[in-house]
């Protein structure tokens, strides 16, 4: 597997530190009174390639926070975004996020279509605010501007240049998930 990659453009040491800060800083803007009734935000993880990241940054966040999962339809095996994401239906939210302050964790924006659609849904939902926590945006291939909600902030782990990703959480045809770092595939790869 590791064979298979040709950069790391973020190492497992590099994402650590950075994930550190956006748990401090999360932590810091929600004891704070920059949200209003400051109270304790709901984690909402984009299931699947935002699980890994779900799990080191809610242990940085030092807050009682609930954490949930969302699935929506998703790029299948390939590299081509899907520009009608939907949310499963099978794999629905199992909090009541009404009246909560929701923070949307994701592995990376690419067109914004997945956020978009999903902030829609969690205002639909009730959400008082809607926040993004992405580890990474790609700012190069933004197709659709989103909105966040009431008082909503949003938080970037790093800028990616445009070049299909895998790693801590983000997979090519369902593998590579497990890679502790960020890297970039040899495009021989994603010819095959
Ligand atoms: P968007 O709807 O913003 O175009 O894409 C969002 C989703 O597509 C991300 O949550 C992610 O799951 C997937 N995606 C976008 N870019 C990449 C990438 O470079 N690598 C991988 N593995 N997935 C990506
Ligand atoms: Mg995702
Ligand atoms: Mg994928």
């Amino acid at each position: 597997m590791e064979d298979n990659i040709e950069k790391i453009l973020w190492t497992e040491n590099e994402i650590s530190e950075r994930v550190t800060e956006l748990g401090s800083q999360i932590t810091r803007d929600f004891k704070s009174e920059t949200v209003a009734a400051a109270a304790a935000p709901a984690i909402v993880g984009v299931a699947t390639g935002a699980f890994v990241f779900v799990a080191d940054l809610v242990r940085k966040i030092h807050l009682p926070i609930p954490v949930d999962f969302i699935r929506v339809g998703s790029y299948g095996s390939g590299t081509i975004s899907n520009a009608h994401p939907t949310i499963s239906s099978s794999f629905q939210l199992k909090l009541d996020i009404r009246g909560l302050h929701v923070i949307l964790v994701e592995d990376i924006v690419d067109t914004g279509n997945t956020l978009s659609c999903l902030i829609d849904y969690m205002k639909s939902k009730g959400a008082s605010s809607v926040s993004v926590c992405t580890l990474l945006d790609k700012p190069a291939r933004r197709k659709v501007h989103f909105e966040l909600v009431g008082e909503g902030k949003y938080y970037c782990g790093f800028e990616c240049p445009d070049y299909f990703v895998v790693g801590y959480g983000m997979d090519f045809g369902e593998i590579y998930r497990n890679l502790p770092y960020v890297g970039v595939l040899k495009p021989e790869i994603y010819k095959s």
